[in-house]
């Protein structure tokens, strides 16, 4: 009798002393049916007048979004979706649940799986800066690490430079290669980190060329702060952690891919510095986004493709956010259906298929993005890739983590050769004339 009343107490004690995703008791997560162009941009209506949390965009006919309310707007939202006949679906009763559950089967998965490398996991801001750290001093006629600067906080931003001949052969075009701008899409420095593997430690015959011919900047935490923040206070934090003190509160954070400047702060945001999608006071209030923007006018010209990596949803998309487009945007599309078509190929049947488009046609206008930067400034490939999910939202298991970095590797590839033909073109062209 006694034995039980203790075990009952201690699995009491248990809930309250792993309430690490507390504040999400109680949120839900939705899946809503989009039928058309303007369901989607009736999501994006609410996601402002409610404040909810988008966690994935929707195609119509195409692709579910996932929203995420709170259990004060549930009512209201399901009913808002219900008054224009779109029809919805529970995806998670409880996020803290959700999340808890996960935890557990990550920890389960680390105390059989000891032996493991770092991009076959998910580490934290000092594994990250120990592996680069190691790189640069193993390998140090290829790989250089370079600080950036601080993030707001005060953590080193890094990144490697990757060349054979030091950055000084104009012939190479140069790929930039970042990840983790959104703090909670863990999966994507895996990825950042599995390229620089494939690039450095293990380059495979196969692979010479991607060395040889081109030169690399891979910058695998853009937004340390928010990313550390994610692994010990909210596993869902998007945004920077910079304090922006308003007239009657202060709310934390920028959404750094909103955070650039281009239409900056015109389509697709929120003004209100609580909200998730807050694109800061002005262009490049960030250190983080102005650092890619340093690195961006230190190579332009020489930049031919730029990848900025989020998840999840399985896209590549490309500027404008406003549903104008490039002037290159054949091949733009050409680079960018070459890559999903090779991630196709080696994908789990289980995953979606990529599509790829202008962001705006395929999703919603936005303004400020990194992808839009880029090409306004003249970068001639310049995108945002959302990773798959394999059905796990954020909540990725790392034991997909392999196959997700082993995918996107190959699209990488092909859009960095495929990158490298255009830049040699022009090249030729130009010295031709
Ligand atoms: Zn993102």
């Amino acid at each position: 009798m006694e034995t039980r009343h203790l075990l009952v107490l201690s699995a009491v004690l248990g809930l309250v002393a792993a309430g690490k995703h507390d504040i999400y008791a109680r949120n839900s997560v939705h899946g809503v049916q989009l039928r058309n162009k303007a369901d989607q941009e009736y999501i994006h209506q609410l996601e402002v007048q409610m404040d909810l949390d988008i966690w994935q965009e929707g195609v119509a006919g195409r692709r579910d979004a996932q929203v995420m309310v709170t259990p004060d707007k549930k009512t209201a939202f399901l009913k808002a979706l219900d008054d224009k006949g779109i029809q919805h679906y529970v995806h998670l009763e409880d996020v803290a649940k959700a999340f808890t559950d996960y935890d557990d089967q990550v920890e389960m998965w680390r105390s059989m799986r000891k032996l493991r490398m770092i991009f076959q996991d998910y580490p934290r801001y000092a594994d990250v800066d120990a592996y680069l750290e190691g790189v640069a001093s193993q390998h140090p006629n290829i790989a250089k690490l370079v600080t950036a600067g601080k993030s707001f906080e005060g953590r080193d931003i890094k990144y490697l430079k990757i060349s054979t001949t030091n950055f000084e052969d104009a012939s190479k075009p140069v790929y930039i290669l970042t990840t983790m701008i959104h703090a909670r899409e863990w999966v994507t420095t895996p990825v950042a980190l599995y390229s620089i593997y494939r690039l450095v430690e293990n380059l495979r015959s196969q692979d010479q060329d991607l060395l040889r011919d081109i030169d690399w900047i891979i910058m695998p935490l853009v937004n340390p702060d928010g990313y550390e923040y994610t692994h010990t206070h909210e596993r869902l934090w998007r945004k920077t952690r910079t304090k922006n003190v308003t007239n009657h509160e202060t709310c934390v954070g920028v959404d750094g891919n909103r955070n650039f400047d281009m239409n900056f702060a015109s389509l697709g945001v929120s003004n209100d510095p609580c909200h998730l999608t807050y694109p800061g006071p002005f262009p490049f209030s960030e250190a983080e986004t102005r650092y890619i923007r340093d690195i961006f006018h230190e190579y332009l010209g020489r930049i031919q493709l730029f990848m900025d990596v989020h998840s999840f949803g399985n896209y590549v998309t490309f500027g404008y956010g406003d549903e104008t487009l490039p002037q290159n945007a054949p091949q733009v599309l050409q680079v960018a259906a070459a890559m999903g078509a090779v991630i196709d190929t080696r994908k789990l049947p289980e995953a979606d298929f990529y599509l790829i488009g202008n962001s705006a046609t395929l999703m919603y206008v936005t303004s400020g993005c990194a992808q839009d930067y880029g090409t306004s400034i003249g970068i001639p490939f310049s995108y945002t890739l959302e990773l798959p999910s394999y059905g796990y939202d954020f909540r990725v298991p790392p034991q997909y983590v392999d196959q997700i970095n082993e995918e996107t590797w190959h699209g990488i590839a092909i859009s960095a050769r495929l990158a490298r033909v255009y830049y040699t073109a022009r090249r030729n062209a130009q010295n031709n004339s």
